[in-house]
């Protein structure tokens, strides 16, 4: 449910408020709008009587929110989430360009691909560690190892880092290392982790899972929410269709309807959504043409030899080509690299 209190209202009325919710046993969170104190009450709400809420004083009316997701709602925070790394606020006017290899492989690479986005304009370097292979027998990533490098890398370029972290136990070492920690496709419904990372004091970027829909993958965010984190990130990245022309079909429908039912930032995966390297730059320049708030993209010095993605990760080259066509881009819709 939605609590409106008046405008004005004291905040010994607004915090009274919130301790008669919490008394009748619901999770309570505030945000602040247009000089009102909006309260969201969640849990189980069918045992509240909501017309006497309504007469309590502070209190202007009650509000059942609408969808299954609450927090994740537009309909709570009507205004757009902006999450702080680094010098990025991902959400806000400047979009956020993350970009880096598929996994973190060596000093060497790590050290040349970090240096070669960042002065195209990334500010964030991404890099998997730990990795989700399909095939046991496939490079799992370089651990702890790989972190320290991916971090060292990118404070040598002045970038944050993105990560991914696979497992509960995994959550200390990644906040260690990590800016913001990556949810990956295939741990969207892996609560448990979520309930995890809802405890972490760093962002988190939740990928749609493979087969997820939307309002699923609100849910997810949700999960994260309820734990008391509300920075989180939304990734497209493709979900599995008939096709298989490409990797997987990226839905760029999920943008606006996403922005639509969210406040929280979204951005678009387009070397997961094709799998195609020459198909990257044209959906990542549709991509905010849709209105995405930012991109995350594989790049890699040495893409045939990549010990994961090679075929879908762009050259140094190409990447820096592609910022410069999303500058123009962002420009035509109010927005900067
Ligand atoms: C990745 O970003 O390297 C990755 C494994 O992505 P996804 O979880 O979207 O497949
Ligand atoms: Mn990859």
């Amino acid at each position: 449910m939605l609590v409106l209190l008046k405008p004005g209202t004291p905040e010994a009325a607004a915090s009274d408020v919130m301790t008669r919710l919490r008394m009748a046993g619901l999770a309570v969170h505030r945000t602040d709008h247009d000089g009102r104190i909006r309260v969201a009450a969640v849990g189980d709400t069918g045992a509240v009587d909501w017309t006497e809420v309504a007469t309590w004083p502070g209190v202007e009316s009650t509000h059942k929110l609408p969808r299954p997701f609450k927090l994740a709602s537009r309909a709570f925070r009507p205004h757009d989430t902006i999450v702080q790394v680094g010098r990025c606020g991902i959400g806000g006017r400047q979009l956020a360009i993350m970009a880096g290899p598929c996994s973190v492989e060596g000093e060497a690479q790590a050290f040349a691909i970090a240096e070669a986005v960042a002065r195209s304009g990334a500010t964030v370097l991404r890099g998997g560690a730990y990795k989700p292979r399909t095939s046991p027998y496939a490079f799992q990533g370089l651990g702890e190892e790989g972190l320290k490098i991916l971090r060292r890398a990118a404070d040598a370029h002045g970038l944050a880092v993105v990560s991914e972290v696979m497992d509960t136990q995994q959550v200390p070492l990644l906040a260690r290392y990590a800016d913001i920690l990556q949810i990956g496709a295939r741990n969207m419904q892996n609560y448990s982790l979520l309930r995890e990372v809802g405890h972490a004091s760093r962002p988190v970027m939740i990928k749609r899972g493979l087969s997820s829909t939307i309002e699923e993958w609100l849910l997810s965010a949700e999960h994260v929410m309820a734990q008391g984190n509300q920075q989180v990130i939304l990734c497209e990245r493709g979900i599995r269709t008939f096709e298989t022309y490409t990797r997987n079909t990226l839905d760029l429908n999920a943008v606006p309807v996403v922005k639509e039912l969210s406040h929280l930032p979204v951005l678009v995966d387009p070397s997961h959504g094709t799998g195609i390297r020459d198909k990257v730059a044209p959906m990542a320049r549709a991509a905010i043409a849709a209105g995405a708030d930012g991109l995350i993209i594989e790049v890699h010095n040495d893409p045939e030899h990549a010990l994961s993605d090679g075929p879908q990760s762009l050259w140094p080259g190409q990447f820096d080509e592609l910022v410069g066509q999303i500058r123009t881009i962002a420009e035509v819709l109010g927005r900067s690299v």
